[in-house]
């Protein structure tokens, strides 16, 4: 075992506490802090002469080094909290500092100490002083300093975790770092000219310059996408090598099939269901991606699919994220096949069956739903995660639709491709995205599916005409929901969570809990109903829909709203995934700010289903915010998407939680040139060598990243 793999609670400073606040930033090993990268430096590149330290900017940090002459505790009466005062000298002059509630700093840093300090200036009535500088010992004015001189690196830091006790441990390791054996290729290394792998570590983090910092950030960016890339191709590899039903594509099926729909498919469509059943054609498992925007009509897609399956004689499965949106897929299913495609619905409380039987009842028992999907009288099962529960097994499964596939994670992707099918067969699987993605960016995310795209919109549909409304006229957006409300039309209203107590800075470093996010809802939710309904719309019926309510509650809310028994809805972001309303109108968004402009997006698709014309008004304090501007200007989910890329980085777009991607390799995603060379570095590797044998260095890495992913 190399050093680099011991975990950190091998290290001296690393406390049994600390283990699992480190292990939220992704650190088990030794290997992984020495990968945890600053987000940014401190720039305190210069030593400050005292006598100059009011020269330039106050609000920045000074870097003075010298010698503490003067310390005393002082015991503030009022606040009972103790103040360190000191003062430190240099040869051109003297400073006062100060400290508040270090008391033991007046032991630390004796009178005769050689300090370096950074901090900011502040002002009392004696003048400037150094006000809480952070402080390091040093040995002589030239030593070299970790947290106060020089580039300081700044570090993505958790509850608990300082940069501080992160440039703590991970300096010393440095320096104590032999050669250390690299992945990547020499010829790799010579032919693109990068630092060695221990060079780029020690300028990563504690750079002589910003250049050299940039020149090792790069090294190592290309490192991870050079593996993502790689694990990439292996995965399609090995997904290649197993075996598919083949689900041949009957050309004269297909076209009669698509006549009896109740509309023309769009080009995109077109060619999206070619490339779907060209690949159900193949001896080995379909692994697409359908990436289109909302409305631009994925659903059919898969559902001819299915249709050629089931008329081999194979089984489909289609999930869905929610109950609401699996049942609107089969009623739509009931509506297409007619009686052609023998069709289950099976949810966590539903299970139902068209045609029906001679009972004739859609509804029927579960147990005698699973038994007629093993025994393969049912064709194609829609449903939630209920169709991939252990008790579920399939006669003949031959392919997968996952809708929305965002909101299922990777582990549960590969469950499907593992678990599914009581056959050795392994089933075709097409996902479908709710996030329209770009081309570059999808082809490195998901470097080991294939993809369709589907941009263009079924013809005639009205573009949904977006406003920003300040929130000082909100009575314009209500006249203008009345008057819609008189046409005949129904209404959406969104709004955002109540701020928790201590969210904002919470959730990014203890997760606040579930529940309590939900009852944040709750209460945005219900305040905004009460006031809809006595003060702004006493006249029209309003209903209200949270993610605290009982599912069938839900359930019955948005039967009703489809069948107009109430004008307007008022909804937390549970409203969100693909719901079909097609006389609604209107979908008013409060406080738009606080939502991302992909959630936005979603969130204006919910309208504009129907022949009428549609609106999003987006209220907001902050009017002139791009990314409100933007929705604005385009109705195309992939230029927001692009956009949002700009604005807020793949994260957001994707997901970062759940995509399994490293961060460099997120951070990468707008190099196209790296991203390309990484890739045809890959495949010119594994052509080379497709069991990389001579690599097993790359080898070791790629099995990390497989547990990462897995975990
Ligand atoms: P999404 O891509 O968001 O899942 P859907 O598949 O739900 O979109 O389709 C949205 C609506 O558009 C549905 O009501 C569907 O019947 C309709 N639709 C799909 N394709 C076409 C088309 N080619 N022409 C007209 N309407 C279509
Ligand atoms: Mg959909």
């Amino acid at each position: 075992m190399t050093l680099l793999e011991l975990t950190i609670d091998k290290l001296p400073k690393v406390g049994p506490r600390n283990v699992p606040r480190m292990r939220r930033l992704g650190i088990v090993t030794i290997g992984d802090l020495l990968r945890h990268f600053p987000a940014r430096y401190e720039d305190l590149s210069s030593v400050v002469a005292i006598e100059d330290i009011l020269v330039g900017d106050n609000k920045e940090k000074r870097n003075v080094i010298g010698t503490i002459s003067e310390v005393e505790n002082v015991r503030l009466w009022k606040s009972r909290r103790y103040l360190t005062k000191a003062f430190i000298e240099d040869s051109s002059g003297m400073i006062k500092i100060v400290w508040f509630n270090q008391p033991y700093l007046a032991d630390t840093l004796k009178v005769g100490t050689q300090v370096s300090l950074a901090g900011k200036i502040a002002f009392d009535k004696e003048g400037p002083y150094l006000s809480n500088p952070s402080y390091e010992k040093i040995s002589s004015p030239e030593a070299s300093r970790t947290h106060t001189g020089g580039l300081i690196p700044v570090y993505p830091e958790t509850y608990g975790i300082t940069s501080k006790y992160l440039r703590f441990l991970i300096k010393p390791i440095l320096a104590k770092l032999q050669s250390l054996l690299d992945p990547l290729p020499p010829e790799m290394i010579k032919k693109y000219g990068l630092p060695s792998l221990k060079q780029a570590l020690l300028d990563i983090h504690f750079p002589r310059d910003l250049k050299d910092a940039e020149r090792a950030r790069k090294r190592m960016t290309f490192e991870e996408l050079f593996l993502f890339q790689l694990q990439a191709l292996q995965n399609r590899r090995k997904l290649n090598s197993l075996n598919a039903p083949k689900i041949n594509f009957d050309e004269k099926l297909v076209a009669e099939f698509v006549t009896t729909l109740p509309f023309k498919l769009t080009d995109d469509q077109r060619v999206a269901t070619y490339e779907v059943l060209q690949d159900l054609g193949r001896d080995y498992p379909m692994n697409r991606l359908l990436n289109g925007d909302v409305g631009s009509g994925k659903t059919i897609v898969g559902l001819i699919a299915a249709y050629q399956t089931v008329n081999i004689g194979y089984q489909t499965v289609i999930m869905a994220p929610t109950e609401i949106l699996a049942k609107q897929h089969f009623e739509t299913a009931k509506k297409i096949y007619g009686d052609r495609v023998r069709a289950g619905l099976l949810t966590s409380k539903d299970a139902r069956q068209w045609p029906v039987d001679v009972t004739s009842n859609e509804n029927l028992a579960k147990k005698i739903m699973l038994q007629k999907i093993v025994r393969g009288e049912l064709d194609l099962i829609i449903g939630t995660h209920a169709v991939i529960q252990k008790n579920v097994s399939f006669k003949k499964l031959g392919l997968v639709v996952i809708d929305e596939q965002h909101r299922f994670g990777v582990k549960q992707r590969m469950k499907l491709i593992k678990d599914v099918g009581s056959n050795s067969l392994v089933p075709h699987l097409l996902s479908m995205t709710a996030t329209p993605i770009p081309r570059t960016l999808a082809l490195t995310i998901y470097g080991d599916l294939d993809i369709s795209f589907i941009k263009e919109k079924p013809k005639g549909r009205l573009d949904i005409v977006t406003r920003v409304i300040s929130e000082d006229k909100q009575e314009e957006a209500h006249k203008f929901v009345r008057d819609q409300v008189l046409k005949g039309r129904q209404v959406f209203v969104i709004c955002p969570r109540i701020e928790v107590a201590g969210t904002v800075k919470e959730a990014q470093d203890r997760p606040v809990s579930h529940a309590k996010l939900m009852w944040a809802d709750v209460k945005a939710v219900t305040e905004e109903y009460e006031r809809l309904s006595k003060q702004v719309f006493p006249e029209f019926s309003i209903a209200m829909l949270h993610g605290k309510m009982k599912q069938n509650e839900k359930d019955s809310i948005m039967h009703d709203f489809r069948d107009r028994k109430h004008h307007v809805l008022v909804a937390t972001s549970v409203i969100e995934v693909g719901i079909d309303i097609s006389n609604a109108s209107v979908m008013l968004i409060r406080s738009a700010e606080r939502f991302g402009l992909a959630q936005l997006h979603q969130f204006r698709g919910r309208v504009g289903r129907g022949e009428h014309q549609s609106y999003c008004l987006l209220v907001s304090q902050k009017t002139q915010s791009s990314r409100l501007k933007a929705l604005e200007k385009t109705n195309s989910g992939f230029s927001l998407a692009e956009i949002d890329l700009k604005l807020r980085g793949p994260g957001e777009l994707i997901g970062t939680k759940q995509s399994g991607i490293p961060d460099l390799v997120m951070a990468a995603l707008a190099d196209v040139e790296l991203i390309k060379t990484a890739r045809l570095e890959a495949k010119l590797l594994l052509k080379a060598d497709p069991m990389l044998n001579k690599y097993p260095l790359i080898q070791f890495r790629l099995t990390e990243m497989q547990k990462i992913v897995h975990l």
